[in-house]
């Protein structure tokens, strides 16, 4: 078995949603909700560029929010970007018709419509916010507008209600319609069950916008694409009111890599995407934060390193440089008698199993925890992984040959070097 991901797939493969799943970023709206965070207008524009370069389907931004956010809207929409530009307001006539002062082609209109955001925060009944949604929906149709429509606090609405309010705007010409776990209170299994209720009524697309109060973003988000979503909202480094929502680096790499989601996107910007949402926002992202944090790829037991150094998959799903991140081993107590060697081997020492040994016992006798990490480059890397599969170089030629055992000895056979071949 050459992959050694395949009996996971095999498991994940069971019941699996629509194979091409969509993102709409929200990085330039919900992720300037988040506390603190506030881009200038050269600011949003570049995230425009590098969001659209990345690959997404779809870039929300709302120009209701001040002069400058309209300008950078309706700069980013004359870019001609290939992503779909959605400038997002609440279900009024007059935040669509800020939109069309930014010539937008797709428009967002949200509305709350659990009983809490009726009676408390918008004060209207229910028939009085039926109408609403359905008027504005009529509204930006008649304004040769795409629009999608976002259920606020859906998953905290009377089912019957809100079956009643997505058949009504689906009659009005909705173009998507996005339901939302608006306070993160749902499981995934109820997230399943609240899309596919809804999935069950109406034909119009859907998508998932999921926060992550207690943790269940991405799962949520996921969830829902089984029950028949195909569009996820993310931010850059899951930035958002409160918790946020999902990362779009953790939505990006499970669509790729465990949906086999058909997208084009450039993972290896993945890394870049979020160090710039740290340089504009100061917000560093925790170190062990999937694929994005600083120990995503950090090695440190000496079982680990040993396993790694053999065949990186051992530990790791995905490679580093596939999302933009790279290798990182930490040497220290946990290091073992492994660990030992592979630092010898990186600083050219001869191996030698006593005095390996004898290392990893005064690491450990040092009570100093971690004591130094080496980030491995491509080249210190290809030097370990290939002395230790015994690599020549002919003097003549300069091909390289790998030494086997075979059953009469050692054999010769053209090398295959780590750093381009594994986990393919
Ligand atoms: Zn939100």
């Amino acid at each position: 078995m050459n992959d050694p991901n395949y009996y996971a797939e095999e498991h994940n493969s069971v019941g699996m949603g629509p194979k091409k799943i969509r993102i709409l970023d929200s990085t330039l709206r919900e992720g300037e909700q988040h506390p603190g965070v506030s881009f200038t207008v050269k600011q949003r524009i570049q995230i425009a560029w590098e969001l659209d370069y990345f690959g997404v389907d779809q870039i929300e931004i709302s120009p209701i929010i001040s002069h400058d956010h309209a300008e950078a809207t309706k700069t980013i929409i004359k870019q001609g970007l290939k992503a779909d530009i959605v400038a997002h307001g609440r279900a009024l006539k007059e935040d669509i018709d800020a939109s069309l002062k930014c010539d937008a082609s797709w428009v967002a209109a949200y509305l709350g419509i659990s009983d809490i955001h009726l009676k408390d925060k918008l004060k209207i009944s229910r028939e009085q916010a039926l109408d609403r949604a359905v008027k504005t929906v009529e509204y930006a149709k008649s304004h040769g507008l795409k629009i999608r429509f976002t259920v606020e606090d859906g998953s905290r609405a009377d089912p019957q209600f809100l079956i009643n309010v997505c058949k009504a705007i689906e009659e009005a010409g909705v173009d998507r319609i996005s339901l939302p776990d608006t306070v993160g209170i749902l499981t995934p299994k109820g997230m399943y069950n609240y899309v596919k209720m809804v999935r069950s009524e109406i034909t119009t697309p859907l998508d998932a916008h999921v926060h992550n109060d207690i943790g269940f973003a991405l799962a949520n988000a996921f969830s829902a694409c089984d029950a028949g979503v195909d569009q996820i909202h993310t931010t850059i480094d899951g930035i958002g009111e409160r918790t946020g929502i999902p990362s779009l680096a953790e939505t990006a790499v499970a669509l790729t890599y465990l949906y086999k989601s058909q997208n084009d996107f450039r993972l290896d910007m993945l890394a870049d995407l979020s160090r710039l949402i740290q340089q504009y926002t100061n917000i560093v992202p925790y170190d062990s934060k999937p694929i994005v944090g600083s120990s995503a790829y950090k090695h440190k037991a000496g079982t680990h390193l040993a396993a790694i150094l053999k065949n990186p998959a051992a530990y790791e799903p995905i490679p580093p440089r596939d999302v933009g991140n790279r290798r990182t081993i930490v040497f220290g107590e946990l290091a073992g008698k492994a660990g030992a060697e592979y630092l010898m081997s990186l600083l050219s020492l001869k191996k030698d199993i006593n005095d390996a040994k004898n290392i990893a016992k005064s690491l450990k006798n040092l009570r100093m925890g971690d004591l130094l990490e080496i980030p491995l480059d491509d080249t210190v890397e290809r030097k370990i992984i290939n002395e230790e599969k015994k690599i020549v170089t002919c003097a003549e030629c300069g091909a390289s040959f790998e030494l086997v055992k075979a059953s009469d000895g050692f054999e010769l056979k053209p090398a295959q070097t780590v750093g381009e071949d594994w986990g393919q």
